[in-house]
């Protein structure tokens, strides 16, 4: 059984030894890093935050985020798999756990480490993840439900998916349900390509998803209720742990430009190393707002489960959401800075200080959910919220 010590262990065998040695081939081929999620399944990380009396690790949400950031540092597209793939186990162990068919799920999850994907954008709806179009169709105690989804990473390699929907054909498209359907029960037709600028590796074209299930599968809790108080503040910090990793390996290839640069010339500052100075900065800025806003989230998460609590509120939403934008904007900063301290090198796709897949993936995250569509809804909120 896992301690904080040893997940954090298993965290760095599985960067080190899987993560990093496959992920230029796995940006340059955006084939899924079949080497690194094995490696997490035979490490049981991708049950670490069930509870312990379901058979999992019982982690935290900042041990998590923490392995994000050691996974990102080495292959973006493995730490934001491994990120998608934690917001729905902790979205149904954190709503889901007095539903008997869902306590036997995480139970089978924990013993065949089965990997879930997200299935929230829709044609027609886009990336606003509080809509949906398609329908849960009842028939008996089962259910039809057909999806055409604009993004569903990794849905081929996936075990299980987890889909909104709204509740019934005649329900608005904000009144939302959240299903798990499994791979026998569904069909995923592939619409598309994913050859993208970056996070290549997490495999995402759109897929027309047909599925079937029993309705013990449908969580009975709102969506918009768990949108609210966990999928929207825990994506939003695992991806921070993402994001981290990311402009960590920018930065550790210009420190180490830098330091190359001064043993040449012993005696002189190189030039370059104030520029180094600002970027350290810059990347304890972003690693602050992380980790200040998961300490909060921690905090308020451990005393409120209502959908009336601190979680839900308008101010909480809009804190959430700045540090999304302020994150995703900060990273592509980051790595272009990197990339100006190491010149030619850092341009250069076969150098080992290239600043390539980092600057490609890192401008992923604005999309990750658009930034405009993000600070729209603040600056609706806004209009509500009092002043402070
Ligand atoms: C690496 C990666 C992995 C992903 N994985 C998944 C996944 O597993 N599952 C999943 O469901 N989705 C996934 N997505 C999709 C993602 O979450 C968004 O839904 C998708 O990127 C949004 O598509 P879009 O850019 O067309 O934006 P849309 O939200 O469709 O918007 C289109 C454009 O309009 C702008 N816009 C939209 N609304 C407003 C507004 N109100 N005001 C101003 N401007 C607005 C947007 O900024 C954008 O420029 C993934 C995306 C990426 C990049």
């Amino acid at each position: 059984m896992h301690t904080a010590a040893t997940l954090m262990e298993s965290a760095r065998l599985v960067a080190r030894e899987y993560a990093a040695p496959h992920a230029d081939a796995v940006d340059k081929d955006a084939r899924f890093p079949q080497e690194a999620v094995d490696a997490l399944k035979q490490e049981k990380l991708l049950s670490a935050y069930v509870p312990r009396e379901l058979g999992g690790a019982g982690a935290s949400l900042s041990e998590l985020v923490e392995i994000c950031d050691i996974l990102g540092r080495q292959c973006a597209a493995t730490a934001m798999i491994f990120a998608m793939h934690q917001i729905q186990v902790i979205t149904i162990v954190k709503h889901a756990l007095d539903n008997p068919w869902y306590r036997d799920y995480l139970q089978r999850l924990v013993q065949h480490q089965y990997l879930i994907a997200s299935v929230t954008s829709e044609v027609g709806v886009g990336g606003e993840m509080r809509r949906s179009r398609c329908a849960v169709e009842q028939d008996g105690d089962h259910f039809r439900l057909i999806k055409d989804a604009t993004t569903i990473s990794y849905g081929a390699q996936a075990d299980d998916l987890l889909v909104t929907a709204r509740r019934t054909p005649e329900a608005a498209g904000s009144d939302q349900v959240l299903i798990l359907v499994s791979k026998a029960d569904y069909t995923l037709e592939q619409k598309g390509n994913w050859d993208t600028m970056g996070m290549r590796g997490t495999c995402s074209p759109p897929f027309l998803m047909t599925a079937t299930g029993s309705l013990n599968q449908i969580i009975a809790q709102p969506f918009g209720d768990m949108s609210a108080q966990t999928v929207v503040p825990v994506s939003h910090l695992l991806w921070g742990g993402c994001w981290s990793g990311c402009a960590i390996a920018a930065t550790n290839k210009a420190r180490a430009f830098v330091r190359g640069q001064a043993r040449a010339n012993p005696g002189t500052v190189p030039p370059t190393a104030l520029r180094l100075a600002e970027l350290v900065s810059m990347l304890q800025s972003l690693r602050s707002s992380v980790q200040a806003c998961l300490t909060e989230y921690e905090q308020l998460a451990a005393a409120d489960d209502a959908a009336s609590g601190p979680l839900s509120s308008i101010g909480y939403s809009l804190k959430m959401n700045n540090l999304k934008i302020d994150a995703t904007q900060a990273l592509p900063q980051i790595v272009t800075k990197a990339l100006s301290i190491c010149g030619i090198l850092g341009y250069k796709n076969d150098s080992k200080f290239s600043m390539s897949r980092h600057l490609r993936d890192a401008h992923s995250a604005a999309l990750m959910v658009g930034n405009d569509r993000i600070l729209a809804t603040n600056a609706n909120l806004l209009l509500v919220l009092k002043d402070d």
